[in-house]
């Protein structure tokens, strides 16, 4: 069990650092070059793949098996579609936001030649004294758009800002910490995970501790999009920490690392989710096994890319996930301890 003294504080903080930061699938390596300096930070060495993931070395204590852990740092967004005529932005989904939770969200628009735009996200019936269907526009692709906080009034107008189809539109996580424990923004899907393994790698730095086997700490930025997994490098066991579901139909809750023993793409592997679970108990680690039908990882992405290796799922339970997420420092702590249990750190 790792010493609990100042981590919530660093953990909190590490969180913070890649929430705060705009890394929707495909425009990700400012979130990258955080992610790896954090991983310095903590004394390791690390390297990019030419898709843009982030390897971290972890040397092991003994030979003998080569161990993965991953988590994504790629999130949730938009894009531009198209211009109107008068001068708002049309958006494509990057990922799967649920768009009506977006309806009123502050925006930042990103042109390739670098300058950045804010805006609001809004219906296309967005005020109650001018639309019928104000509160019952269904808020989706077709009828949500971005007001940008300039000056324009025909699409031309727009396009003088440097704004075109394909520029990334980002929307505000929101990030906030409360007193009470709890980690409040959007995309702690996965970067609440990220931010457990980057404090795991700086505690074990200051603490002495390394794992057993050789790791390596994978952060991917494809997952959102449903190939992050695809190129990871060649190991025995991968363990993907990605977030736990927590609702109808499940035991886990924000306080609880939750261990996933089957997900759309099936089952995982049966040893590897019985030792987890094994782990967990033994140590007074708060955990839940659920069952998750309507997600995916990126342990099945390695797997259909061929990967030969045991794979499992563990992560924080997140409230409202793909919306306005929440967890809580308990379950991204009981997420490290059985992180740290799995490694055999010593
Ligand atoms: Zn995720």
């Amino acid at each position: 069990m790792l010493n609990t003294q100042n981590c919530r504080t660093l953990l909190m903080d590490t969180a913070r650092r890649l929430l705060t930061i705009d890394s929707p699938s495909g425009f990700t390596h400012r979130v990258v070059e955080e992610a790896e300096t954090l991983a310095r930070e903590a004394g390791c060495a690390t390297r990019r793949t030419n898709k843009g993931n982030l390897i971290v070395e972890v040397p092991g204590r003994e030979e003998g098996k080569r161990i993965g852990l991953c988590a994504h740092v790629d999130t949730l967004g938009l894009m531009v579609r198209s211009i109107t005529s008068d001068g708002m932005l049309m958006i494509t989904k990057v990922g799967g936001p649920i768009l009506p939770t977006l309806d009123g969200e502050y925006c930042k628009i990103y042109t390739r030649d670098g300058r950045v735009y804010t805006g609001t996200i809004l219906s296309l019936s967005p005020a109650a004294h001018v639309f019928d269907d104000a509160a019952t526009r269904p808020r989706e692709e077709k009828s949500l758009a971005v007001r940008i906080d300039e000056k324009v009034r025909k699409k031309a107008d727009v396009e003088a800002l440097g704004i075109s189809a394909g520029d990334y539109v980002c929307f505000d996580p929101k990030t906030t910490v409360t007193d009470s424990g709890f980690l409040k923004s959007r995309f702690i899907d996965d970067k609440g995970s990220a931010a457990c393994l980057l404090a795991l790698l700086r505690l074990m730095k200051e603490q002495g501790l390394s794992p057993r086997y050789h790791t390596q700490v994978c952060f991917t930025v494809h997952e959102e999009v449903g190939h992050g997994g695809a190129t990871l490098p060649e190991v025995d066991e991968l363990l993907a920490v990605d977030m736990g579901c927590v609702g109808e139909d499940l035991t886990c809750t924000e306080y609880q690392v939750s261990i996933c023993a089957k997900d759309s793409a099936g089952p995982f592997d049966y040893d590897m989710v019985s030792r987890l679970i094994t782990l967990a108990r033994d140590n007074g680690v708060d955990y839940a096994v659920d069952i998750y039908p309507h997600y995916s990882s990126d342990v099945a992405v390695a797997w259909k890319a061929g990967m030969d290796a045991r794979g499992a799922l563990i992560g924080p339970g997140v409230h409202a996930s793909h919306g306005m997420e929440r967890t809580h420092f308990d379950g991204m702590k009981a997420t490290m301890d059985l992180v740290g249990l799995y490694l055999e750190l010593g």
